[in-house]
């Protein structure tokens, strides 16, 4: 047994010495360890001082400043409104990849009794509303802050060019305003010398504290607006066959419309949600009126069901409303995308994310029907999206709140794992094995 132990040893450090003499990670651990409380001091700051989206320039203005003091080759700010990218060029020759943080907060009012709690308010499609990191990204900001100076303060371990977006508007852009991903999109950073061939982003998720959770394929659903008018004649309330009663129309639309996915879709290859969330129509009991206003939303997880559920959808709504003598308008505007993982990048990073979450903390999910505007990156360039586990453990999952719940707070010990998963892809992507 004895010699058998020693052989065994022996090939062990055969086999790992030339690999840690590669790994650009090994010996970090303390620049880990110096960045930790800082990233924890600019979380609770952020937090304390949300941005509705598009309005995020105090945020901006931290990560703008931020990356010019660690010496990054260039920042750019006011990409898309408030966005702000920066690029840090590494000591040896490789590829450009990007890391990805977004910035905005939300129109709720926090209520998580947290010592760094935000009493904000800010102003929302005309409205004066209290505004709160209801959904974790100050949690990101200040995670990609923190791979910035680990990277910044290691450049000569870095193979190639790390672009960092600071995004703004993920929730989405006020009323009559552009914004988001697509817009930074459109105004090119994803393009010219420095364009990354690779992409990561994290989000905030109610799962373990410091976890990582991932999907290869799609991850995130597709999401659509969904908005259906539907036009009658108007008459009295006790003689219906003098017009064409839209509420009646509607009702039937609302009801038959469920049994798209559940009558013509294959559920078992991808599911899919249609919701109604809204009807107007009317204003008392003895008037049927001319016009109903639905509105709703469509997830999707599959390009080919999702244009398929689109025309069952509008030639469901059109026959009904022909059948009864009115006609119904169906009006479907994209939010975004699919959001996931690309399965060979995925295979190919996954030793670096279960380095940096740790053996067994690195877990298959469940599909998710919430959505992201990080799929439009994903449209252009394979990435990976994962969720990072922020909640204690001993606290029942069933007990921790959602995102955009008042009560959503991460922990602050969650946030090293996301450092190490940004710092730790930026460094393994040019060496990793496979393509
Ligand atoms: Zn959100
Ligand atoms: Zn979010």
């Amino acid at each position: 047994m004895q010699l058998v132990r020693i052989s065994l040893a022996a090939i062990a450090i055969g086999f790992s010495a030339p690999a840690a003499a590669q790994d650009a990670k090994s010996g970090l651990d303390q620049a880990f360890a110096d960045v930790e409380p800082k990233v924890i001091e600019w979380r609770h700051d952020i937090h304390q001082n949300p941005e509705l989206s598009n309005r995020e320039f105090r945020t901006a203005a931290l990560v703008a400043e931020h990356m010019r003091t660690l010496g990054f080759d260039d920042v750019q700010t006011g990409i898309a409104h408030t966005g702000v990218v920066g690029t840090l060029v590494g000591g040896k020759p490789g590829p450009v990849v990007a890391l990805r943080a977004d910035m905005d907060g939300l129109p709720v009012l926090e209520q998580t009794g947290a010592p760094f709690a935000s009493r904000a308010r800010g102003e929302y499609n005309g409205q004066d509303v209290p505004v709160m990191h209801a959904c974790g990204h100050d949690t990101h900001v200040a995670m990609l802050m923190g791979a910035a100076e680990v990277l910044a303060n290691h450049r000569d371990r870095l193979s190639g060019t790390v672009k960092f977006i600071f995004q703004p508007a993920e929730e989405g852009p006020p009323a009559g305003e552009d914004g988001g991903a697509i817009m930074m999109i459109a105004e090119g950073v994803l393009d010219g010398p420095d364009a990354p061939e690779a992409i990561i982003g994290l989000h905030a998720w109610p799962g373990d504290s410091g976890t990582l959770m991932y999907r290869s394929g799609s991850f995130m659903a597709a999401a659509d607006g969904l908005e259906i008018i539907v036009t009658g004649v108007q008459t009295h309330g006790s003689s219906p066959w003098l017009g064409v009663d839209p509420i009646y129309v509607a009702a039937q639309i609302a009801t038959a419309i469920q049994g798209i996915p559940s009558r013509h879709l294959d559920i078992t290859n991808s599911p899919a949600v249609i919701t109604i969330g809204s009807i107007h129509g009317g204003v008392r009991g003895n008037i049927i009126p001319d016009r109903v206003e639905m509105a709703g939303t469509i997830r999707t997880f599959d390009t080919g069901v999702r244009e398929e559920l689109h025309a069952r959808l509008r030639s469901t709504v059109n026959a009904i409303a022909e059948a009864n003598g009115a006609t119904a308008e169906v009006i479907i505007e994209g939010y975004a995308p699919v959001t996931g993982n690309h399965p060979a990048l995925l295979q190919k990073m996954m030793p670096t994310l279960n380095w940096a979450a740790g053996d067994g903390n690195v877990n298959e999910s469940t599909l998710i029907t919430g959505a992201e505007d990080f799929s439009f990156f994903q449209e252009r360039i394979p990435g990976l999206f994962l969720m990072l586990g922020i909640n204690d453990p001993s606290v029942p999952r069933a007990e921790r709140p959602s995102n955009h719940s008042p009560f959503f707070i991460a922990e602050d010990d969650a946030m090293m794992t996301g450092v190490r998963t940004l710092v730790g892809f930026a460094l393994d992507y040019a060496t990793a094995a496979g393509d």
